[in-house]
């Protein structure tokens, strides 16, 4: 069997063809660099790590594009929230989204996410932003209304393919974007800010309609334009990135190019803590931060956020953690194991190797199948976990064929690196 993933566009499972032989390139919805991330967005991540990992086990070349957003979005009360996020901690803004992006690679880093390809930063591309929003103005489908630049979701008659709801049910979902006031300036709810003339806040640009900031979802098709073209084979985050952000990305994209922005959407399920959806009014938003300053190791926060598929919803909480650890104790402790039966095996034996042993062959073919089904880790990691958790010693046969095929498991699943 081939990679089969299942589409939010379109909602079926296909089988996965690149776009270019042999090549993959993917864009990740990556962090708000205001605060630190939540457990939700950190699956996300991992999905994007392991999808990668998949891909480069299985002989593809990956360029992979993960964006940082540092550019203030407007709460309902247009106040910038990474402005909002700075005042609470007495630092400017600029000070506060670099500290904040340094916290984020160190926690990816515990987690065992590896270096995407590129992380670009928004407030880097401004130009690329304007350069995109000019391309649209040009093609008709904008209009300026007190002082602000939107985007006619009327020149997209395809708006909400990727959500498959209506212009009605999207309006009565729809959150109040950019703020009240931008809002009311808007012909219809769903038109997307494009450029805010709005000198007030504490980062601001030039730009052809006036000094001000390009809207959220401008950021995402500029620059994975710029790294990966107009058209890619993947393109992930979570759920809530479904509508409105990733809805008004394929709007604006295909707006200005005429082509598909990815092939393959790909989104991860929802994450409650202890059965009560993640959210700031349940001040249950667990970051991968408190987790670890609570003493979690990083691999063990990996194996709980990889222990549901990434579709399914995701209860996080103790008893995931109570799961997740006995996994990874299991694998590492079977891992020391071999490495020190290994290192008895005498010197210049190596040279005759014995048919890898019956469970390792299974193993592989577990691995291999769960991986190729919709990408289903948490199954291929039950897999692995459980046949290092019941195998008896006489049973391991040849030490190194067991090593080798364990860091072979660990390349796709990451629990020890
Ligand atoms: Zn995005």
């Amino acid at each position: 069997m081939a990679l089969h993933l299942t589409n939010t566009l379109g909602g079926k499972r296909e089988l996965f063809q690149p776009l270019d032989s042999g090549h993959v390139r993917m864009y990740h919805c990556g962090p708000t660099v205001k605060e630190h991330m939540n457990v939700a967005k950190f699956r996300s991540y991992l999905l994007a790590d392991v999808l990668r990992r998949w891909f480069e086990f299985t002989g593809y070349e990956v360029l992979q594009v993960m964006n940082i957003t540092d550019v203030g979005h407007l709460n309902a009360f247009e106040e910038d929230a990474v402005e909002i996020a700075a005042g609470r901690t007495g630092l400017s803004a600029a000070e506060l989204v670099e500290k904040e992006e340094k916290i984020f690679h160190e926690d990816r880093r515990a987690l065992h996410i590896r270096d995407a390809s590129r992380y670009p930063r928004a407030r880097e591309h401004i130009d690329e932003m304007v350069t995109v929003i000019a391309g649209l103005e040009k093609q008709g489908c904008t209009y300026e209304s007190g002082g602000n630049l939107y985007f006619d979701i009327s020149k997209s008659p395809q708006f909400g393919r990727l959500a498959a709801k209506s212009l009605a049910e999207l309006q009565k979902i729809a959150p109040a974007e950019g703020g009240r006031i931008s809002q009311a300036k808007k012909r219809n709810p769903l038109d997307i800010d494009l450029w805010r003339t709005d000198v007030a806040h504490q980062i601001h640009w030039p730009s052809p309609w006036g000094r001000g900031f390009p809207g959220w979802h401008v950021e995402c098709v500029a620059m994975s334009r710029k790294y990966l073209q107009s058209s890619f084979d993947i393109h992930t985050g979570t759920c809530e990135n479904v509508f409105p952000h990733h809805e008004c990305e394929i709007a604006q994209s295909e707006a200005l190019s005429g082509k598909p922005l990815a092939r393959y959407w790909l989104h991860t399920g929802p994450v409650t803590v202890d059965g009560q959806p993640l959210s700031r009014d349940n001040r249950n938003m667990v970051t991968v931060r408190q987790m670890r300053d609570a003493g979690f190791r990083g691999s063990v926060i990996r194996v709980a956020l990889l222990s549901e598929h990434y579709r399914q919803p995701l209860d996080f909480g103790e008893a995931c953690m109570d799961r997740a650890r006995p996994k990874v104790n299991a694998i590492l402790g079977f891992r020391e194991y071999l490495l020190s039966a290994a290192g008895q095996w005498p010197a210049g034996a190596a040279t005759r190797r014995p048919e890898p042993a019956a469970w390792i062959q299974e193993t592989d073919a577990q691995v291999r199948s769960a991986m190729d089904d919709d990408l289903d880790y948490s199954r291929a990691l039950d897999a692995v976990a459980s046949r290092t958790q019941s195998l008896e010693p006489e049973h391991v046969g040849d030490a190194r064929a067991a090593l080798e095929a364990l860091e072979r498991w660990d390349r796709v699943l990451g629990i020890v690196a």
